[in-house]
């Protein structure tokens, strides 16, 4: 039996009539870019997040960079984030002008820790970016706290964390701004490339609007220099069809990582993942971590079993980014994930016995190299 790492088909299939008359709509009224579809998926998706404005961009990465072009950063400017995070996030840093700086994560919840936060922090400072990495939420109040003392904005990368909490509060709405992605593999994916930005500040709810129009305020009336990062409205459609299935999908995934952790309970040379009493987790990616991630790899390949690695090279150790110059051993829990971490299927569609087919396959490994 061949279990994929990740099966969107699944997922489509039972809305597929649903998601057909949508994108027909979209067709019928020629609402391509931008448009009603966008304006009814923004208010549906800020609601869904429990705040005030939502905008519909092309991408998760155009979010990031787009919040912070309205927070005023750029060239000379320092945003600090993790090293442990799909590119993407430094990658919109480096796009306004500005230098990314790395604080490692937090050995259990993998996301930025805050107590090195502090001694990260420079008089170049402009915002820092916590990553809710694999759809467990930062620990933002200690984040918060520090960066109120500074004047310091704070962006939410929620790119893997729709629908998760934080102490009873949905992401996204929790700092300055937070910023999606629905790529199709996340959590909400669309059928392309698709993003969005969430702020409670109408200030910086303004500037985003007008940065992905061209800085148009009205049209041919530019009163900045922006960009084309506009939502597709075939995007949008699909997204609102999807959008009122995501509490249930993400039930599902929920019960799927339980069902794991069982199976893994007790095992002493697999680290499962933990989830702080504080947060309600989304396990966008189910990650253990094993000593020989790269032989387990292999073993369930052999299988049948598809896995993925989130993420291979920290960073702060990509060729992309060798001019800042941090070397190995600059960040030793990311270091230590990016060699040990590998992420096992996990989507609403598995079934119950297909988890138990992959954790006995682990376990299998394990057995055979008990110094694994
Ligand atoms: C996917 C992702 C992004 C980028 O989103 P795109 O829509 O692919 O541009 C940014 N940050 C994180 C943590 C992501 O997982």
């Amino acid at each position: 039996m061949k279990i994929p790492f990740l099966d969107i088909a699944a997922q489509i299939r039972p809305l597929r009539t649903e998601i057909d008359a949508a994108i027909s709509k979209v067709i019928d009224s020629t609402a391509f870019a931008g448009g009603s579809f966008v304006e009814e998926f923004e208010s549906q998706f800020a609601t869904y997040c429990d705040g005030p404005f939502a905008l519909g961009v092309g991408s998760g990465t155009e979010a990031i960079w787009l919040a912070l072009l309205a927070m005023g950063v750029g060239h000379g400017d320092e945003v600090i984030t993790v090293p442990s995070t799909f590119l993407a996030t430094a990658e919109a840093i480096t796009y306004t002008g500005a230098k990314p700086v790395f604080v490692d994560i937090h050995p259990q919840t993998y996301t930025m820790d805050p107590a090195l936060l502090s001694q990260a922090i420079t008089p170049k400072t402009k915002a820092i970016i916590p990553v809710h990495l694999l759809g467990h939420p930062a620990d933002l109040q200690p984040i918060l706290h520090i960066a109120r003392q500074h004047g310091i904005f704070v962006v939410e990368d929620a790119c893997q964390a729709h629908g998760a909490e934080y102490h009873g509060k949905k992401t996204g709405f929790l700092a300055d701004a937070g910023c999606f992605s629905f790529y199709p593999g996340k959590n909400l994916g669309a059928f392309g490339e698709a993003g969005a930005v969430l702020t409670n500040n109408p200030d910086l709810h303004e500037k985003i609007r007008v940065l992905r129009d061209h800085g148009q305020i009205k049209k041919y009336h530019h009163t900045m220099v922006g960009w084309n990062c506009r939502m597709d409205g075939i995007q949008a459609a699909v997204l609102n069809v999807k959008l009122p299935h995501l509490d249930h999908a993400t039930q599902l995934r929920r019960q799927h990582a339980t069902t794991y952790n069982q199976l893994f309970a007790g095992l002493e040379n697999i680290i499962t993942p933990f989830q702080a009493p504080w947060v309600k987790h989304v396990f966008h990616i189910y990650a253990i971590q094993v000593e020989r991630r790269d032989a387990l790899i292999q073993f369930l390949a052999h299988q049948g079993i598809g896995t993925g690695i989130h993420y291979p090279i920290p960073v702060h150790l990509q060729e992309a980014y060798r001019h800042l110059d941090y070397s190995q051993g600059s960040f030793p829990v990311s270091e230590k994930t990016s060699r040990q971490f590998i992420s096992l299927p996990l989507y609403p569609e598995l079934t119950v016995e297909q988890i138990h087919t992959v954790s006995q396959a682990v376990k299998n490994f394990l057995h055979q190299s008990p110094h694994a």
